[in-house]
């Protein structure tokens, strides 16, 4: 029997992702023939006669097969762009989300931070795959960093991608409950894409965030603030006067972190909005 050709393994593909009620179905099985062929996803209409051969025949099957239990795309594939960078993306850690690129492009935009007269030491809180405290040390290579995560394996995981990436001695990884034993006045900004999904909304995210993501990455307590509750003190007394702090924040929450802020001392408290216009980073000064 002639191997099957490109066109049709998609076909079937994405019909079996569709019925097992996965979302962008044609779309997830596109990326995965792409991966398997070396190629762009939008060169495969290009190949669609080719037949496969056998091992790139089974490496799609099986990416087809966990595509199918409702694992993320970005864990099938192994890696996600995130502001220009290629990172490794395993359960480990939180798949890095569009939405945290603002988070960093919100750091980038502070001038003050910026314009001091020795580089600035930055920490990370909750570093995940990684993903802000590198792409804030790609942008801004003489600034010192500091990344947190309470996971081990989220903070083995982030180091891999530093190596990957180069930049690895620019950054000092350390295991610990928020900031946990950071000195006073040492950091001159904290960044953190903390936990913030109130529990009870836990249940209506996609399986495939339940089932397959870290929950301790997402699940922020009955409000979804319990641990930017915890941060903001100690944030304060880590960061030096005119320390900043900058907090990726759910829908509907900024309101209240903007109030927590105030009451630990903060000024100058703003907030950003995200491309679908809802406040998603809250940013402050201790004064
Ligand atoms: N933006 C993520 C989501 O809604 C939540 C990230 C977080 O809790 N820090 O899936």
């Amino acid at each position: 029997m002639a191997e099957p050709t490109v066109l049709e393994l998609l076909a079937s593909a994405a019909r079996r992702l569709e019925v097992a009620g996965i979302e962008e179905a044609r779309l997830k099985a596109e990326w995965a023939m792409s991966r398997v062929l070396g190629c762009r996803r939008l060169e495969l209409p290009l190949r669609s006669r080719e037949p496969l051969v056998p091992p790139a025949f089974r490496s799609f099957e099986a990416a087809v097969q966990r595509l199918a239990i409702g694992e993320p795309l970005q864990y099938v594939l192994g890696d996600v762009e995130f502001m220009g960078l290629v990172l490794k993306t395993d359960p480990r850690a939180l798949i890095p989300r569009p939405e945290t690129e603002l988070l960093v492009e919100t750091v980038l935009a502070c001038r003050p931070l910026w314009d001091r007269a020795r580089a600035p030491f930055l920490a990370d809180v909750g570093t995940g795959t990684g993903c802000v405290v590198l792409a804030l040390a790609s942008r801004r290579p003489a600034a010192r960093y500091l990344a947190r995560d309470l996971n081990r394996p989220a903070l083995d995981l982030a180091r891999e991608n530093a190596i990957r990436l180069g930049l690895a001695l620019r950054i000092e990884w350390a295991e610990g409950d928020l900031l946990e034993g950071v000195p006073a006045a040492s950091l001159d900004a904290v960044v953190s894409n903390a936990p913030y999904v109130p529990t009870a909304q836990w249940e209506t995210l996609t399986r495939s965030i339940r089932e397959f993501e870290p929950r301790t990455a997402l699940d922020g307590g009955p409000d979804g603030l319990a641990v930017i509750r915890r941060l903001l003190p100690q944030t304060f007394t880590t960061l030096v006067t005119e320390g900043i702090v900058f907090l990726e924040i759910g829908d509907g929450q900024a309101g209240a972190v903007q109030s927590l802020m105030a009451e630990c001392g903060f000024a100058d408290i703003q907030a950003r909005l995200d491309l679908s216009g809802r406040e998603r980073v809250v940013f402050g000064a201790k004064r």
